[in-house]
């Protein structure tokens, strides 16, 4: 039988018309009389109201049901007296596929935590803020390959094993299949890695920007957007063990071009989740956040400010304010920083530039004064940086000097280095933590609510 997403049914022009749905109860108000059912099949916030009256043939059966059974429906579409939805459905069958035992079923009606549902993650997609959160990060992830590819960028699909660790970004997981109890040894007593699948050292992917950068030097403009690891043991409501992560990099652009594509590119998802995902992001708000949407709506209107770094601080030191960490020339900006600099002084996004060089990371193209690099960070109110980006060197000897100053060894990085040898370009880039964009889209604040089985220190359930 031919099913109707829910969702569908709901948008159209007129009710009428024999329909068939299937989902799962939320609620039940039952009589002598009739019995309400209010059935989600995923595809929208709402479910929509079932009604069985008493002289259906399936009345006893709807009787049965209880929150969380499953249950396919067929009726008419009808208006809906109640006026809170267009239409419901006056069912005339219904098939029971699975109860759900209300004495044991996890998510009841009641009021339930965050903290608590993240213990029954398997179920928690059947709530409504859950429901909500996944239907817009899968609306945002469409929106980023759509922004991409409507301006003729290349997916790469960069490797998620790697031997290389990307500007040392992050605690690398190790991979292997050596066994732990009795692994290969060296004369020396180290474990000897040439036994190892590989034959060396590999790790799972913190980044993919340095593959991405050896695809823009031929495809020209590239992204990926895949899963990234870090096992840094950082217990925070924004990190995560393994998350995803956007990077764009373009050929034959310099700094400005990078910024101008952020910024588009954040304005564009927002717009794409506020236009194509309204009744979700209405619940979020009101649920959790009065401010989201006014929120959203700020960015899109507003021109990113741009500063440089020395700017930054100079705003910061006459502000007069008695940060936790004292701001002096030199020092990353710490959350507090950015965000004085975005709620209080500019009211809105701000992208700081050309930061020392001494903080950020070996590929970032030098500037002429010896201190500082090319670099762009997009700071968002509430947030802090939100985009993290650069023009990369393109100079073979200004690149080579600065891995030998900071003690890489050049060897490993021969591939990333030939990139300057033969035909050598300017070229720019960003990376932006996708469950980050996930949580100032939805206005979650803790992480593990954004992404359907967080990776955490000491959790890896489900
Ligand atoms: P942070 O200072 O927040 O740890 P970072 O400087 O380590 O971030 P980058 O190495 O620049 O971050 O990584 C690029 C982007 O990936 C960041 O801007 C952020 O959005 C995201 N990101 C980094 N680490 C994590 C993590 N552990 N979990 C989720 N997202 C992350
Ligand atoms: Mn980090």
């Amino acid at each position: 039988m031919k099913r109707q997403r829910i969702s569908d049914l709901l948008a159209r022009p007129e009710a009428g018309g024999d329909v068939d749905i299937a989902g799962w109860v939320r609620t039940k108000r039952d009589s002598k009389e009739i019995v309400f059912l209010n059935v989600n099949d995923g595809s929208n916030l709402a479910g929509i109201q079932v009604v069985v009256p008493r002289d259906a043939a399936c009345f006893e059966d709807a009787r049965k049901l209880t929150t969380g059974a499953s249950v396919a429906v067929s009726g008419r579409l009808v208006d809906s007296p109640g006026g809170k939805q267009r239409f419901e459905i006056l069912a005339s069958g219904l098939r029971i596929y699975g109860l759900a035992d209300p004495a044991t079923y996890p998510i009841q009606k009641k009021k339930i935590t965050l903290e608590y549902l993240r213990e029954v993650a398997h179920l928690r997609p059947r709530t409504n803020t859950f429901g909500a959160v996944f239907r817009v990060r899968n609306t945002a992830a469409d929106a980023v390959h759509r922004f991409f590819q409507e301006r003729g960028f290349v997916w790469i699909h960069t490797p998620i094993i790697t031997s290389a660790d990307a500007e040392g970004a992050g605690e690398l997981f190790r991979v292997t299949v050596l066994d732990p109890a009795s692994p290969p040894r060296m004369d020396d007593g180290r474990v000897d890695y040439r036994e190892d699948f590989f034959g060396r050292e590999t790790y799972l992917t913190v980044s993919g920007q340095l593959a991405v950068e050896n695809f823009c030097s031929a495809l020209g403009n590239v992204y990926t957007f895949g899963p990234t690891f870090r096992a840094e043991n950082s217990n925070t409501t924004r990190h995560l063990a393994e998350f995803w992560m956007i990077e764009p990099e373009m050929a034959f652009a310099d700094i400005h071009d990078d910024m101008d594509l952020a910024e588009e590119f954040l304005k564009y998802i927002i717009a794409v989740v506020l236009r194509d995902r309204a009744e979700d992001m209405s619940f979020l708000a009101e649920r959790y956040d009065p401010e989201l949407l006014p929120r959203l709506e700020h960015i899109l209107a507003s021109t990113f400010a741009r500063i440089t770094y020395t700017e930054a601080v100079e705003i910061l030191e006459r502000s007069g304010r008695p940060f936790q960490f004292p701001v002096r020339w030199g020092m990353d900006l710490q959350t507090e920083h950015e965000r004085y600099l975005c709620e209080e002084h500019f009211m809105g996004p701000v992208i700081v530039t050309d930061y020392p060089m001494e903080i950020k990371a070996f590929y970032m193209k030098q500037n002429d004064d010896g201190k500082t690099v090319r670099a762009m960070d997009i700071l968002f109110p509430g947030v802090g940086e939100i985009v993290g980006g650069s023009q990369r060197e393109d100079d073979l000897e200004k690149l080579v000097s600065r891995m030998r100053a900071l003690g890489m060894r050049e060897e490993t990085y021969w591939w990333y280095l030939d990139l300057r040898r033969y035909g050598t370009h300017p070229h720019c880039g960003f990376g932006l933590g996708f469950e980050r964009l996930v949580q100032f889209l939805t206005g979650m604040s803790n992480i593990r609510d954004v992404i359907p089985f967080p990776r955490t220190p000491k959790n890896a359930d489900f």
